[in-house]
């Protein structure tokens, strides 16, 4: 690797400079990518510049010059000019009276000059006054480089466009640059090769050419991220498994059938459990898609071959309702459950913990308790983990520790962008439950922008009070700190009594003890409690099907995801429900955005595509992963998905290709051990 103090006229103090942007080698400066270009292949003349697009190339004569003094008694030279159009324009030279010799009338110039436009018409006599503070002139059309386009860089202090132009050149001129893919694929998928893509990666012939440019070294550049990740993957055989007679027992005893996408995400988890390879799946399905079904009857499976199943839920609110919700299944097919949370503590915990170690327990539910040291299984063959993106990769590999090497079932409602999925969980298996149960009425979403309109959707809350049905009233935090804007949770919770004053409620944030929290959920269930004041603890997985109202306060500090999660709480049943976002005040762009979306769908998927869209993919997956993402330099996993599905494509065809290949390879040797 050749530093780039290489560069002629690049010194230690410039180095330094380089570095800050990340370019230490010639190799770091080929592959620093031009944040935009400077399209000079057409001459603009001074009446075709805008606002947008300020920039004006062409030549100009100069008609007369004068001079004044501005209030520091600098001296300006103004030169009025004109372009070949007749179009006139002021030329303002602000301590560069030295301009004076080239800019004097009659002379001809081209020039690059970025122009300011004034509509003003008492301004200097003129309807619209042109003028430029910030231009260079050249002598000749290529010394102005018309006909070209020229790369601009993010710069860092010190360094210029100039420099950095230079230094791209060199390292071009100078490296040996090769080819990384596999030569075909260049071919298949029209690939630059990479010493022409990097060539007009910084020079491009036309912004076309750049793009072709930057889609090559893209393609390359995923290919090597995924090929390791997909080599990596285990090839699991596949074949029909059978339902076991309990799970059809199970699924019999349901008041409702299952959806298509249920059934086959768990005949796939069927397969892979009897694969003899552990499984990773990701199984994604919008909120109320109905995952935890699935991740039950797959439990009784891997239960019914001999394991031990572990599951795991992110509060322990969720926790308790999902080992409710078990036992109220499983419980009567003959399954031991068991619950753990920190909270099980002392005799009670001991003699779980043994009954686990030794087989007594089938199933055990639970939360990140799971993890700790003392949890020993006999023989934990499958762990499933409700509502994933809220843990950390650490902790999932501590449980998979647990077992030898168990399946894991990652079960999210956060649907995964295609591009994200294919990428940055190339190694999962995705089961996808897009079909939402029959029945269900979409939830009608209602923005609330003004405070007048809050007495309309407290009175359509009321009118489902009188029909039994129940509400959610969510803030984003629980009191007022420092906020003076800041719905105070508390003092909402008593408007609300004067508002219903009939009807019994319960406020529920974070701070609560675990036990009442519970306490308070179980009343809202079994509808002592009406409706719920809350802070986002709601968020996630709780199901109440007769809670058919979701009132979500300052909507505008939400995520889309976390909008779309609330939501779902509700129309978890065949009764009609409505969603209001209450977003009183000035709103920023992106929050508009994000409400009008959550009023435009309920697609969970388009959703979190339109998230991807307005936050780039930092924030989704976990932090492991996602370093791996920030470091690419020339694809965009946001924007290019047909891209990543190629470069997968390919990646899968060469695998395929090269196992073929090893299996032949083995045939023999086989033989040869067989002999001895
Ligand atoms: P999520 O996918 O958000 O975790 P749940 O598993 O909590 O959704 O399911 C939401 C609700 O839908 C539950 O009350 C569940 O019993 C019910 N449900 C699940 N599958 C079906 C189905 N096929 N038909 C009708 N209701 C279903
Ligand atoms: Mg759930």
């Amino acid at each position: 690797m050749e530093s780039i103090r290489s560069v002629p006229g690049v010194g230690s103090k410039m180095a330094e400079r380089f570095a800050i942007l990340g370019i230490r080698t010639l190799e770091d400066m080929i592959s620093f990518m031009p944040r935009s270009y400077d399209d000079r292949t057409q001459e603009r003349m001074i009446a075709d510049t805008t606002e947008e697009n300020p920039t004006a190339i062409c030549r100009i004569y100069v008609k007369k010059t004068s001079s004044f003094y501005n209030k520091k008694h600098e001296k300006t030279l103004k030169a009025t000019v004109v372009d070949d159009e007749g179009t006139e324009m002021d030329l303002l030279c602000f301590n560069r009276s030295f301009l004076e010799n080239s800019l004097y009338p009659g002379s001809s110039w081209y020039i690059i000059a970025q122009i300011m436009i004034k509509d003003d018409p008492t301004f200097f006599g003129r309807k619209r006054y042109r003028s430029s503070a910030s231009f260079e002139l050249k002598k000749t059309k290529s010394e102005a480089g018309i006909g070209t386009i020229l790369p601009i860089y993010p710069l860092t202090e010190g360094l210029t466009e100039k420099i950095m132009r230079q230094a791209a050149e060199y390292a071009l001129r100078t490296l040996d640059i090769m080819d990384s893919l596999p030569f075909s694929i260049y071919e298949r998928y029209h690939l630059l090769h990479e010493k022409e893509a990097y060539n007009l990666l910084h020079f491009p012939k036309s912004l076309k050419d750049a793009e072709r440019a930057r889609k090559s070294l893209a393609f390359s550049e995923l290919f090597s991220l995924l090929f390791p990740l997909l080599r990596g993957k285990p090839e699991r055989k596949s074949g029909s498994v059978p339902m076991t007679e309990s799970e059809k027992a199970l699924i019999s005893s349901l008041p409702f059938s299952l959806t298509e996408d249920q059934l086959k995400a768990a005949e796939e988890i069927r397969e892979d459990l009897s694969s003899g390879t552990p499984m990773n799946r990701l199984l994604q399905g919008d909120v109320g898609s109905g995952k935890t079904l699935v991740a039950w009857i797959s439990a009784l499976h891997a239960i019914e071959k001999g394991g031990q199943v572990a599951f795991m839920a992110p509060t322990e609110l969720l926790a308790k309702q999902h080992a409710d919700g078990a036992s109220d299944l499983l419980s009567k097919l003959g399954i031991r459950i068991a619950f753990l949370s920190g909270n099980v503590k002392g005799q009670p915990r001991r003699l779980l913990l043994q009954s686990l170690k030794n087989g007594d327990i089938d199933l055990i539910i639970g939360t990140h308790a799971l993890f700790s040291e003392d949890v020993e299984f006999r023989n934990l063959t499958l762990a499933i983990i409700d509502e994933q993106h809220r843990f950390g990769i650490r902790q999932r590999e501590a449980l998979a520790e647990k077992g030898h090497k168990p399946s894991v079932l990652y079960m999210t409602a956060t649907p995964i962008p295609r591009s994200l999925a294919l990428t940055m969980l190339a190694d999962y298996d995705i089961s996808t439950l897009k079909t939402m149960p029959s029945g269900r009425i979409p939830i009608k979403t209602h923005t609330v922008f003004q405070e007048s309109t809050r007495k309309a959707m407290y009175e359509t809350i009321g009118v489902e009070f009188q029909r039994g049905h129940q509400a959610y009233f969510v803030y984003p935090r629980i009191d007022d700190e420092g906020e003076g804007n800041l719905l105070d949770v508390t003092t909402m919770y008593s408007k609300l009594k004067e508002i219903y004053p009939e009807v019994p409620s319960a406020l529920i944030h974070s701070k609560l003890p675990e036990e009442e929290k519970m306490q308070i959920l179980n009343d809202f269930r079994n509808k002592k409690i009406m409706y719920l004041v809350a802070t986002s603890v709601v968020e996630v997985g709780i199901d109440v099907p007769d809670a058919t109202c979701m009132v979500i306060e300052h909507a505008e500090r939400f995520g889309l995801a976390a909008l779309h999660q609330l939501r779902g709480r509700v129309g978890r049943s065949s009764l009609p429900s409505y969603c209001f976002l209450v977003a009183i005040g000035n709103l920023t762009e992106d929050a508009r955005q994000r409400l009008k979306i959550m009023k435009e769908t309920n697609d969970g998927f388009l959703i979190a595509d339109k998230d991807l869209e307005i936050r780039g993919p930092g924030d989704i997956g976990d932090g492991e992963r996602q370093s791996g993402f920030i470091a690419l330099k020339f694809s965009s996993i946001a924007t290019d998905l047909r891209l990543v599905e190629a470069v997968r494509a390919e990646c899968e065809r060469i695998l395929k290709e090269d196992r073929g290949l090893l299996k032949a390879e083995n045939a023999p040797l086989r033989n040869i051990s067989q002999k001895r």
